[in-house]
């Protein structure tokens, strides 16, 4: 079950959603609204709607739709109950073993789970879980959920679902009959930089051009409130890339990025639509040329921790719509 919540965490569902399809047996996405939109892009295997239905349009829209959908709370049970739906409709059931966001207690699962599976039109029932934090090298809390997960579900025999990307490698005995990858499946890691495994390919490659060089002399400063100050002659390029663009004004002086074939480091604020870098050391730099930001080169995870951040946030923030997109090969979109 591929995840694609966020527009494909960033990546644009409208541009991967028929690769994707080739090789999932189904997607998984946040919202009905958004479910409704995978549809209408025409895809027409499994959707699931990981938060479920709010309200009654919520769930004619599932049934029109014929989407899959989460139940993780009494109140949703309740509308079910007494809706009558036109099509056979797949339930999976969401129970709370650790997280304490969305799930149903474990006191609540047994009615929860024989009032749905006595729903005329509910064909099948699938049990699923979420890990809080599969990615930790403490593996206490996990293992509780897994073992408490195990418990609860003992009296049923339904397929079970427990994994996320952290959970899928890190966890094998976790993948059950059904598992969610999200951000591995865009070649993301959920560890550290220095963990990824060389197997996760980062999908997106983030470029932006070089729009000027300009020699400082010491005691110049660089950007808003200039927050670096060049301590002797130095050379700096103006990269056309920013906040406005989802690159975080959070990240500090010293942030990598590549620019042909080296690594170099930003200088200064990071501006709406701009950020400078110290090519000082660096002899082959022109205007025109693009800079990556993240990609191969470069991987987004180590951005994020310059960023203090999770890779998932920037990647999802690549929804702004002034971005290009283009498809390089079968499986790659570049964003400019
Ligand atoms: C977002 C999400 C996933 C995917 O998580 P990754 O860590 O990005 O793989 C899986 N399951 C649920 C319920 C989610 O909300």
């Amino acid at each position: 079950m591929a995840v694609v919540k966020a527009d494909a965490y960033g990546h644009g569902l409208k541009y991967l959603w028929s690769y994707l399809a080739r090789d999932v047996d189904g997607m998984a996405i946040a919202r009905v609204s958004e479910a409704v939109y995978l549809r209408e892009l025409g895809y027409k295997g499994i959707v699931l709607a990981l938060s479920g239905f709010d309200d009654g349009d919520d769930l004619q829209a599932i049934d029109e739709y014929k989407l899959q959908t989460v139940i993780h709370h009494p109140r949703q049970v309740a509308l079910l109950m007494k809706t009558t739906l036109k099509h056979p409709l797949t339930v999976w059931l969401k129970i709370e073993t650790g997280m304490h966001r969305l799930g149903l207690e474990a006191a609540e699962v047994d009615a929860a789970y024989h009032q749905i599976k006595a729903h005329p039109q509910v064909e099948n029932v699938i049990l699923m879980t979420h890990f809080a934090s599969s990615e930790s090298k403490d593996v206490t809390l996990t293992q509780k959920q897994i073992d408490a997960f195990g418990r609860i579900i003992a009296p049923y025999s339904e397929p079970c679902s427990l994994s996320n990307s952290a959970g899928i490698l890190a966890w094998p005995k976790a993948r059950q009959q059904w598992v969610r990858p999200g951000l591995m499946m865009y070649g993301g890691s959920p560890f550290t930089p220095a963990e990824k495994q060389p197997v996760l390919q980062p999908v997106m490659r983030l470029t932006a051009p070089v729009k000027a060089i300009r020699t400082l002399q010491a005691g110049d400063a660089v950007g808003y409130g200039g927050t670096f100050v060049a301590k002797g002659s130095m050379t700096i390029a103006v990269v056309g890339v920013g906040y406005g663009d989802g690159y975080p004004r959070a990240l500090p002086n010293g942030t990598p990025m590549w620019l042909n074939a080296k690594m170099v480091k930003t200088v200064g604020r990071v501006s709406m639509d701009s950020v400078m870098v110290d090519i000082s050391d660096h002899d082959n730099v022109a205007v025109g040329q693009r800079a990556v930001l993240w990609g191969p080169e470069l991987a987004v995870e180590t951005v994020a921790e310059y960023a203090k951040t999770d890779p998932r946030e920037l990647l999802c923030k690549m929804v702004m719509h002034r971005i290009e997109r283009k498809i390089i090969g079968d499986n790659n979109v570049e964003h400019h």
